[in-house]
């Protein structure tokens, strides 16, 4: 049993995760406008503002083979796709564990994690959404590897940095990093979030959402969005704007209620952000987990049928793997044994 996970394949806290400019100067001193884009079936998205590389063993074309989600519990999910493993808002105390969400608020798991912490595969990095123990919690933070790249908001990172994390990088709404791996690339944007109305939302952690933009190699590219804890709120207007077409949406749900307000979408916001969002296809996570979260799964699914989305939406039990992409370009969920992951 490890005590830690490790960075996957040798990552290392010299990472190269550099800022870059946009606008890069030439030998001469003139400043020129950065490589155009590769063609893609899209517009093409703005230029990274960071990137990050994760050593890789291989140099090797990337297999086309299907993505993968498996649903560990809470907004904890391991994505693997096109060579890449991410991990998202790791929470893996058991069912009666405690965590603080600040101002003296506690509230209680009521749902035991698919896996242990000492059972992850290798992970490239994490995905996190902000710094609240339902997503990072206290045995977590004792125990992932201070080297392990952390992707989040500025002040996750500042708070991380301080724990002695050693490679944290910040992204600011709309910030976008591009991470490399081998022959793979993604892009990682920051979209925004608000958890919580104007004057709770300033008392809370600041929240983001992500686009995951994975290069599937054939000019194509596969998007994700994982909304982050936030309710439905005009900012989020802006993402179906620049991204008119989302393949695979993880939404954020559970109607967390805080002193009796609302802090993240309860089930009828997650319809609408359903509507607004508009991707090709959605899971809710964020359900059922703590005494806090209020709105069940299965008032969204009630929801959701109601609203006649019902066949763009998939519901995942704590242990289940969601295929998507790859050479099959279709979607499909398989229920295997929490104690077995595939994403291995
Ligand atoms: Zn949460």
């Amino acid at each position: 049993m490890r005590a830690c996970i490790a960075p996957a394949r040798g990552v290392t806290s010299n990472a190269d995760f550099t800022r870059r400019a946009v606008v890069t100067s030439a030998p001469n001193g003139a400043r020129v406008a950065p490589p155009a884009p590769i063609m893609t079936n899209r517009a093409p998205s703005p230029p990274p503002n960071y990137s990050l590389t994760i050593p890789s063993s291989t140099s090797a074309p990337v297999p086309d083979v299907p993505g993968s989600i498996f649903f560990i519990g809470t907004a904890t999910v391991l994505i693997k796709y096109r060579g890449f493993t991410i991990l998202t808002d790791p929470n893996f105390l058991h069912r009666g564990g405690r965590v603080h969400l600040g101002y003296g608020i506690h509230s209680t798991r009521l749902t035991e994690p698919a896996i242990g912490f000492e059972d992850l595969p290798d992970v490239d990095f994490v995905l996190l959404s902000h710094l609240h123990e339902d997503h990072f919690d206290r045995e977590v933070e004792k125990r992932l590897d201070r080297r392990m790249p952390i992707v989040s908001t500025p002040h996750s990172s500042i708070a991380l940095k301080a724990k002695g994390f050693l490679s944290t990088h910040a992204l600011a709404t709309w910030d976008r990093v591009e991470v490399k791996k081998g022959a793979a690339r993604m892009t990682i944007t920051a979209m925004p979030g608000k958890h919580g109305p104007p004057v709770v939302a300033a008392l809370l952690p600041p929240v983001m959402g992500s686009m995951l933009e994975f290069d599937n190699g054939d000019g194509t590219t596969f998007r994700l969005y994982v909304s982050g804890d936030t309710l439905l709120h005009e900012q989020l207007r802006e993402i179906p704007r620049r991204y008119p077409d989302i393949d695979l949406a993880l939404l954020h749900l559970g109607g967390t209620r805080i002193l009796g307000i609302l802090v993240t979408m309860d089930a009828e916001q997650g319809v609408e952000a359903l509507r607004l969002i508009d991707p090709k296809h959605a899971i809710p996570i964020h359900n059922d987990d703590y005494t806090v979260f209020k709105s069940p799964l299965s008032a969204f699914e009630r929801a959701v049928e109601a609203a006649g989305l019902s066949e763009r939406v998939t519901y995942m039990a704590r242990g289940d793997t969601h295929r998507f992409g790859g050479a099959r370009r279709t979607a499909e969920l398989d229920r295997e044994p929490a104690s077995a992951p595939s994403v291995r």
